[in-house]
């Protein structure tokens, strides 16, 4: 790249280019997972679609390879490359609402934090997971796994209209009646097909929620477990549970989490069982606004900054998962390590969902998580990490989130999109042939046309 055309690119954009000499390269290259180190050759702070059209023009002009970046919380660090073009689209929050029809129109620099302020100021709101840092784009693109997702579906199957920049550099308008295609491709695989430079969705009433922790020893965590095993196959939509084995100041505890999205009377008789059933040292349940949980969310522990993890999905806590899960995290490496198991069920998981989100079933999903703070933390956590995960993958499904992975391969990126793998490299193949958007959890182009329709 010539200074002087990198000096038009610039001139040409609302927004601003920056480069690895600029006082704010340090910070604006890094992402969320600080075990990511890249050093990109350019970023390009967009600050409209039209920005982000030129900015594609140009990294196909120039061959860059080209990262996408919304909130930069992709744990395999996606939103960031060596040496190529980082289009980085953080700046760009414009928010439309239509009150009429029940949807928020969103530029993708929104993070989940603001929007929902943004949706709990008039008592509705998308579903979205609970760290405020993570990017809206990302999240949704790739499925959206949220505390409301039993009642109200997945963060993906709320989108009612994109609008795309594609590898071609065409901005595309993508809704069921339009592009109907990479409507059904972008709602689960969507940093695969374009750059969604705004993103419409459908809103959801709520306004109060029964939630919070019910915390047991660990010497208590076999017989909570094998509890729950029974317990959460009864449970209604409306109710949301996690089990996570974590650190506790001295100890490590067993963290039950559940919110509970309809009328508190019934809420309170469903969980009844489950408080009653052995004592808790910590019971956190009470009345809240939806705002004030989704503040109490999880977010990276303080003063930890990189991070491995892997995840997967079982469908019972048998007596074997349960062992392994108690002696595995019961061997932590240190305090910010351990693992959480988020229960799906109800309408959402059991319905076929007409689009790309690949991982809709009905049980546990779980991811096994250790962060550090100094390099020579990284290999300790590293290989419990991995040991965990290589006692618990026999006792797997083998389906997985997407947005869950980190650099694990094509068999991993296969595994999480099942039989809608071979339609989306289909469509990859209709609108990005030569792969241009390949920083991604990546789905090759098919090298024949299909006989069948996409
Ligand atoms: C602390 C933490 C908590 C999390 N909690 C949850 C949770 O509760 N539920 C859940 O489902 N997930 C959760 N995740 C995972 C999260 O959904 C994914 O990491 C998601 O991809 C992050 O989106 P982002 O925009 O922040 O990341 P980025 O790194 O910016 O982007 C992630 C991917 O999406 C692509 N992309 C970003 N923007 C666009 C766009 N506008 N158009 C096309 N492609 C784009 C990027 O190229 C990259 O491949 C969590 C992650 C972290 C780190």
């Amino acid at each position: 790249m010539s200074t002087s055309g990198i000096a038009t690119f610039a001139s040409s954009l609302t927004g601003e280019v920056v480069l690895p000499r600029d006082r704010n390269y340090g910070k604006l290259r890094r992402v969320s997972n600080q075990a990511v180190n890249k050093h990109p050759a350019i970023i390009v702070r967009c600050a409209d679609g039209k920005d982000v059209q030129l900015a594609v023009e140009f990294a196909r002009d120039k061959g860059l390879l080209t990262a996408v970046r919304s909130g930069g919380h992709s744990f395999a660090g996606h939103g960031v490359c060596d040496d190529g073009i980082v289009i980085d689209l953080s700046a760009m929050k414009r928010v439309h609402i239509d009150p009429a029809h029940e949807t928020i129109r969103i530029e993708p620099g929104i993070t989940a934090g603001e929007l929902d302020c943004l949706t709990q100021s008039f008592r509705m709101a998308v579903p979205l997971g609970s760290c405020p840092t993570v990017g809206v784009a990302g999240y949704s693109l790739g499925g959206g796994e949220s505390s409301l997702t039993s009642k109200f579906g997945y963060g993906c199957d709320s989108i009612v209209g994109l609008e795309v920049v594609t590898a071609d550099g065409k901005v595309l308008t993508v809704r069921a009646e339009e592009n109907s295609d990479l409507f059904w491709a972008m709602r689960g695989a969507g940093a695969n097909f374009g750059i969604a430079t705004s993103l419409e969705f459908r809103l959801h009433p709520i306004e109060t929620v029964l939630s919070g922790g019910l915390r047991y020893p660990i010497r208590q965590a076999r017989k909570v477990l094998q509890f729950l095993d029974g317990f959460a196959p009864t449970i209604p939509a409306e109710l949301f549970l996690t089990a996570a084995v974590l650190p506790h100041p001295g100890e490590r505890m067993l963290d039950i989490k559940v919110v509970w999205m309809g009328e508190k009377k019934k809420g309170e008789r469903w969980l009844s069982p489950l408080r009653k059933y052995l004592r808790p040292f910590e019971d956190t349940i009470k009345p809240k606004a939806y705002l004030d949980e989704q503040r109490g969310g999880f977010d990276v522990p303080e003063g930890y900054y990189s991070s491995h993890r892997r995840a997967g999905h079982f469908k019972r806590l048998t007596d074997d998962v349960v062992e392994t899960i108690i002696e595995h995290a019961s061997n932590a490496p240190h305090e910010a390590s351990g693992i959480t198991m988020m229960y799906w069920h109800g309408p959402w998981c059991a319905k076929p969902h007409d689009n790309a989100f690949g991982f809709r079933r009905t049980g546990f999903e779980f991811w096994i998580h250790s962060y550090w703070r100094k390099a020579a933390e990284r290999e300790k956590s590293w290989d419990w990490v991995e040991e965990f995960y290589r006692a618990m993958e026999p006792l797997s499904t083998g389906a997985v989130y997407v947005n869950d992975l980190e650099n694990e391969g094509e068999a991993r990126v296969r595994a999480a999109y099942g039989d809608k793998y071979e339609r989306l490299s289909l469509i990859k193949r209709k609108f990005d042939p030569d792969n241009f958007f390949r920083v991604n959890q990546n789905i090759a182009p098919a090298t024949q046309p299909s006989r069948h329709a996409l």
